[in-house]
């Protein structure tokens, strides 16, 4: 099959591999810059939107953000419906569709200018985190605000452009769950992950080494499944989650939900039978949904370095990959998924090379 695939960062990159491997073939299209993938093929290039979209049989993408535009030009390709699509690209209709469907998601208010923000922040007596409703990632576009501090500056900033005001979570754990949806309506998905963030921005994702109980994995499948029934989703989509409360009263609040592959899933290139970049090619080619084998990993992100050291390339425990761009503070540029037997082993791990692999100034 012929694969359009919007964007070509690393995850479009990464979906791009296993295109070739599932014998198909696909271009990486950005404004930029397009890339055919496998480069044997005859397709000449540059193309305009319009003749890839001609060429391909599906279109997909690696990220969210696509603007209005290009949604516009390909949609009648996707493989869901566009006004379902553009509900997953903003926060306020993301929260809206939790709250329609019972999904739990931490509390939140939108706004659209810096009156009404200033209006929900006077108003407000607890801590809270304020987000663009459209465009962040990596943390960006948010700001933190709680009773007592000057809300003036965020104000003038944050209220540029229409946000939301969420309720500061004091979440246990932060996990995430990436699970594809297939043509029947089929859903399976890898278990729970754990993730720790440093300033907004993933450090590190483990996995497969059942830290979770079974309800809350079972929870979390449950959550996915009403969600992609709803939307009719078809592919790889990922949603993260805050874990509140202790012991059984354990519960999941979405924080929020990524309609691709996931920086969470990254560990499945080393510790999955079928990786999430193969699951989701597998659905949106008609093959039915793997039986899944996992073995317990971690995956340390390499954020603003300029090389993964030596050490690890030689290792043969730790699984490299490297993104090829230019390393700037704060930017993922590549990322190592160790096997581990225990969660333990995962945690001396992470304290062991995050430090070394993450420069986010
Ligand atoms: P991503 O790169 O995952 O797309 P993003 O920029 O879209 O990130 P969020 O996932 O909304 O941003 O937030 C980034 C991180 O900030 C979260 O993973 C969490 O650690 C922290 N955070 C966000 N919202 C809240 C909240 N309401 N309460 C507590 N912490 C929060
Ligand atoms: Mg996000
Ligand atoms: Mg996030």
């Amino acid at each position: 099959m012929n694969i359009l695939i919007l964007g070509n960062g690393q995850l479009g990159q990464m979906l791009g591999k296993a295109v070739i491997q599932q014998g198909h073939q696909c271009i990486l299209y950005s404004d930029r810059q397009q890339q055919v993938m496998p480069l044997a093929s005859d397709q000449p290039l540059p193309m305009s939107l319009e003749e890839a979209k001609s060429w391909a049989d599906v279109v997909t993408w690696e990220h969210e953000h696509l603007g209005e535009a290009l949604v516009e030009q390909t949609h009648d390709k996707f493989l869901i419906k566009a006004e379902r699509f553009n509900q997953l690209t903003d926060r306020r209709t993301q929260k809206s569709l939790c709250d329609e469907l019972g999904v739990p998601t931490s509390p939140w208010q939108a706004y659209q200018t810096t009156d009404e923000l200033r209006d929900i922040l006077s108003n407000c007596d607890k801590a809270v985190v304020i987000k663009s409703a459209r465009g962040g990632y990596d943390g960006k576009g948010q700001w933190r605000w709680k009773p007592g501090q000057d809300a003036e500056p965020i104000i003038q900033e944050a209220g540029q452009r229409p946000g939301i005001v969420e309720d500061m979570i004091p979440f246990s754990h932060e996990v995430s769950v990436v699970a594809a949806r297939d043509h029947h309506g089929e859903q399976r998905g890898y278990p729970l992950t754990l993730n720790v963030h440093n300033d907004g921005i993933l450090a590190y994702s483990m996995a497969g080494a059942q830290q979770f109980t079974d309800e809350l994995e079972a929870l979390a499948q449950q959550y996915h499944q009403k969600l992609t029934d709803h939307i009719d989703y078809i592919g790889v989509l990922a949603i993260e989650f805050f874990v509140v409360g202790e012991g059984e009263q354990q519960q999941l609040l979405v924080n929020e939900i990524a309609p691709r592959v996931h920086n969470s899933g990254h560990w499945t290139m080393s510790g999955a039978n079928c990786d999430q970049f193969n699951l989701h090619i597998r659905c949106i080619t008609g093959l039915p949904l793997p039986e899944f084998l996992v073995a317990p990993t971690l995956m340390i992100n390499a954020i603003g370095v300029d090389g993964l050291p030596e050490v690890l390339w030689e290792a043969s425990a730790a699984d490299c990959h490297w993104y090829g761009k230019a390393p700037r503070p704060g930017r993922k540029v590549g990322h190592v998924n160790f096997m581990i037997d225990t969660f333990e082993r995962g945690e001396k791990l992470a304290s062991q090379w995050c430090d070394e692999l993450i420069k986010l100034a």
